[in-house]
């Protein structure tokens, strides 16, 4: 039997194929969208929209934990306007050393999330003490939409 599920790459056994209803219990309007898991290590991923193709590696609560920290940090970069978007990707994959195709925090290793929680915390002390609240970026238009702050939505949907 072929068995295409990624494995985990926390006790290196495959994983088994869900729907957000196992995953998600609460949210219906993800009853239809593919999961991996692995119930022993509590970790996860979804799927590229309409596909059965993981988004990344599997992330237990620790790694969703770190990606969550790492958005809640990095995202009022540009949604406070003090950079645009493109701006703020730009600058995070500098600050990592990586490239635009990359950088998505949704794919990161725990590693790179600490890195990315560093340079936004670096980055925000500096602003303070040097006062620079005007030096920042274009303004993002008004009105950006949540849906836009993610490269890969389904990303968000997981952590
Ligand atoms: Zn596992």
């Amino acid at each position: 039997m072929k068995n295409n599920n990624p494995i985990c790459l926390y006790c290196n056994k495959p994983s088994e194929k869900v729907t957000g209803r196992e995953v998600y219990p609460h949210r219906r309007d993800l009853y239809n969208k593919i999961f991996y898991r692995c119930v022993p290590c509590g970790a996860y991923v979804g799927c590229h929209p309409g596909t059965d193709r993981p988004l990344g590696r599997l992330a237990n609560a620790e790694l969703r934990k770190a990606k969550s920290e790492a958005h809640s940090l990095f995202d009022p970069l540009w949604k406070s306007g003090q950079l645009s978007r493109g701006s703020a990707y730009h600058w995070l994959q500098k600050q990592l050393g990586i490239s635009q195709k990359e950088c998505h925090i949704g794919m990161f290793s725990l590693e790179l999330c600490q890195k990315a929680i560093e340079a936004c915390k670096k980055r925000n002390q500096e602003h303070l003490t040097t006062g620079s609240i005007l030096t920042g970026g274009p303004l993002v238009t008004p009105g950006l939409t949540e849906s836009l702050c993610c490269q890969d939505n389904l990303t968000h949907i997981v952590i």
